[in-house]
């Protein structure tokens, strides 16, 4: 068919025979109105397979483009993040599939709830810990985070480890905390990766993809069996996130997609990453030349604060957003999600914020900690 793969996956074309859809990581703009739907299959793509095939896809995806507006018109409709447009929950799509949940780990666990689970009168069922900055820097543990998570198990409280990176697998973020000795399922990891993928998979179910990332952004599209392809004129969604092979090609290819009316998605739209040799451009760096050549906005990032990520960590979690903690050391993106869903919000200063920062002091977080380590201050509190 002619496919051709975007970064690391021209070296292994295999991996994208049975997909066509781009994605892109890591986008922060929110627009006011509802992500763009799938655009009809362009004019131009006959029947390829020669026995009536696409043309089938093609109504499809129609159809479900129809069925997608029709959901728009909820009110609890799953809309890009503006600003301090607080989060509504809705229900769940029923095209969203389960990714493997926290509760068969509490279950294999055998933990019992104990009552030292409360923060202000309220019992926290449920904690949703950024990793960078909050459990480990690069690849050295934060003093404290592995004793503050125990403190939570031992309080009943189920956790979710929910990063923003797209650029790590939930198996390599499953590495990263056993080598430090944090005790974890893969099933407590959410990435952003992962959450886009399922966002895609469940609101563009027949809809076909392409992708500008990292591998661990294609293995978590593969997982949601969402089809991907490498031709922007095949190109339903747009996924676009971190991309350290980025180049003039992969920025054509999604100009071309974009101008062909697929939907844009984002991961993350983070500005930057730390690392050990000094900070590296993050994906909104990437989805903002995307977005500039565009002239276009994504229609929908769904890492934190936004709402795809809320909705599938707590749908994760089982939990409500009443009685769930969010812990993490990035005021605009951990506490921001926290402060939109109405979670209870602890702010760690192990990452990117220390006390002279006014977030710290003057921010919007509930509590704040010197790290993850002085978790049982909320815990205790009453
Ligand atoms: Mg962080």
């Amino acid at each position: 068919m002619g496919r051709s793969a975007v970064g690391h996956h021209r070296a292994n074309p295999g991996r994208l025979a049975d997909h066509s859809v781009i994605v892109a990581a890591q986008s922060v703009s929110t627009h006011g109105s509802s992500p763009q739907r799938p655009r009809s299959r362009p004019k131009s793509a006959v029947d390829e397979f020669g026995d009536g095939s696409l043309a089938h896809r093609t109504n499809r995806h129609d159809s479900t483009r129809d069925e997608l507006q029709n959901d728009t018109q909820e009110p609890n409709a799953c809309t890009a993040p503006d600003t301090d447009q607080p989060y509504r929950r809705r229900p769940t799509p029923s095209t969203r599939r389960p990714i493997p949940t926290a509760t068969d780990h509490k279950r294999t666990r055998g933990r019992v709830r104990s009552a030292s689970g409360i923060e202000g009168g309220k019992r926290m069922t449920a904690a949703i810990i950024d990793l960078d900055g909050t459990v480990y820097r690069s690849k050295t543990a934060i003093p404290g985070a592995r004793d503050g998570i125990e403190r939570l198990r031992d309080a009943g409280v189920d956790v979710a480890f929910v990063t923003n990176s797209a650029t790590k697998s939930r198996t390599q973020c499953l590495e990263r905390l056993e080598s430090i000795g944090i005790d974890a399922e893969e099933s407590e990891i959410l990435t952003s990766a992962t959450v886009t993928a399922s966002y895609v998979a469940s609101e563009y179910p027949e809809a076909t993809a392409m992708a500008v990332g990292e591998p661990a952004l294609f293995e978590e599209l593969s997982r949601a069996d969402v089809s991907l392809t490498e031709e922007p004129a095949d190109c339903d969604v747009l996924v676009a996130g971190k991309d350290r092979s980025f180049d003039f090609e992969t920025l054509t290819r999604s100009l071309h997609a974009l101008e062909a009316g697929a939907t844009f998605v984002g991961t993350n739209r983070d500005r930057k990453s730390p690392t050990d040799t000094g900070n590296e451009p993050g994906s909104g760096a990437l989805i903002a030349a995307i977005e500039f050549a565009a002239e276009r906005e994504p229609d929908i990032v769904a890492g934190k604060p936004n709402d795809p990520i809320i909705e599938v960590s707590l749908d994760h979690l089982d939990a409500d957003a009443s009685e769930c903690l969010v812990i993490g050391d990035n005021p605009e993106t951990d506490i921001r999600m926290g402060t939109r869903a109405g979670m209870t919000t602890v702010l760690v200063l192990t990452g990117l914020v220390d006390r002279t920062d006014p977030a710290a002091t003057n921010g919007d977080a509930d509590h704040v900690l010197e790290s993850l380590g002085a978790i049982e201050s909320v815990l205790s509190t009453d």
